[in-house]
């Protein structure tokens, strides 16, 4: 039987990949595609990297900051990874998903884990690489983290693929718009399950008489 995430009529998406697979710039280009789907932005205590804004790509603390709002409970869901802590918001995320604005978390595996437990009907998409030659060059040509911070992600990236299983759908990243065309056929066929569209359209779905719980 179909579930509902109670209350929340937007649906979530939650995205994870070893370093390398070219998550960004899928996500970037399927938002850019997908005006419905907000990106949540992480708090992180990692330093920014050049280029790299806070409130844009992240919202930069410290440890200690950080670790204050952990013990308040202010995060759906919260890890370390690679050394640094990375964080969701709860508020902004139940408050856009109450709203019935569709959310894409860009998290790792372990976050994952956390949001599943919180929301079942989430749509976990893994992101793969072609190879692992793939990865490794994509990991040095980005060309904006020192050489022991490839070696320690690349390590990383093995135990991150290994829970690659407890996602819904795997892209492999091989031809950017064969994978894009993937992610929106997911976003579409998310849209349209059962507890989304009930939760979406409550007046037509009184009207034709369907219920959303078995009787
Ligand atoms: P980066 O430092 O390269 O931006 O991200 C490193 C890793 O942290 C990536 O795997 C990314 O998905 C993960 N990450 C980013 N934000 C969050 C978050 O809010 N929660 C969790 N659990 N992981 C995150």
């Amino acid at each position: 039987m179909a579930t509902v995430n109670a209350g929340f009529s937007g649906s979530l998406f939650v995205v994870a990949a070893p370093s390398g697979a070219g998550k960004s710039t899928l996500v970037n280009a399927l938002l850019a595609r997908e005006p419905g789907i907000k990106l949540s932005i992480s708090t992180t205590t990692r330093a920014p990297r050049p280029g790299e804004q806070d409130g844009r790509e992240y919202h930069f603390t410290t440890v200690e900051d950080f670790t204050a709002r952990t013990a308040a409970g202010e995060y759906l869901e919260w890890a370390e990874v690679h050394g640094n802590y990375y964080g969701t918001s709860r508020l902004v995320v139940e408050q856009q998903m109450k709203l019935g604005t569709d959310i894409l978390l860009e998290i790792d595996w372990q976050g994952a884990h956390q949001v599943r437990r919180q929301f079942p009907d989430m749509a976990g998409i893994f992101i793969v690489p072609p190879s692992i030659a793939a990865l490794e060059e994509r990991l040095y040509k980005r060309g904006q983290d020192e050489p022991h911070v490839i070696t320690k992600r690349l390590l990383a990236a093995g135990g991150e693929i290994a829970h690659a299983r407890e996602f819904d759908y795997v892209i492999i990243n091989e031809e950017f718009d064969v994978a894009l065309d993937e992610m929106r056929a997911i976003v579409t066929a998310t849209r349209c399950r059962f507890a989304q569209q009930a939760a979406r359209n409550a007046p037509l779905f009184a009207q034709l008489g369907i219920h959303a719980q078995q009787s």
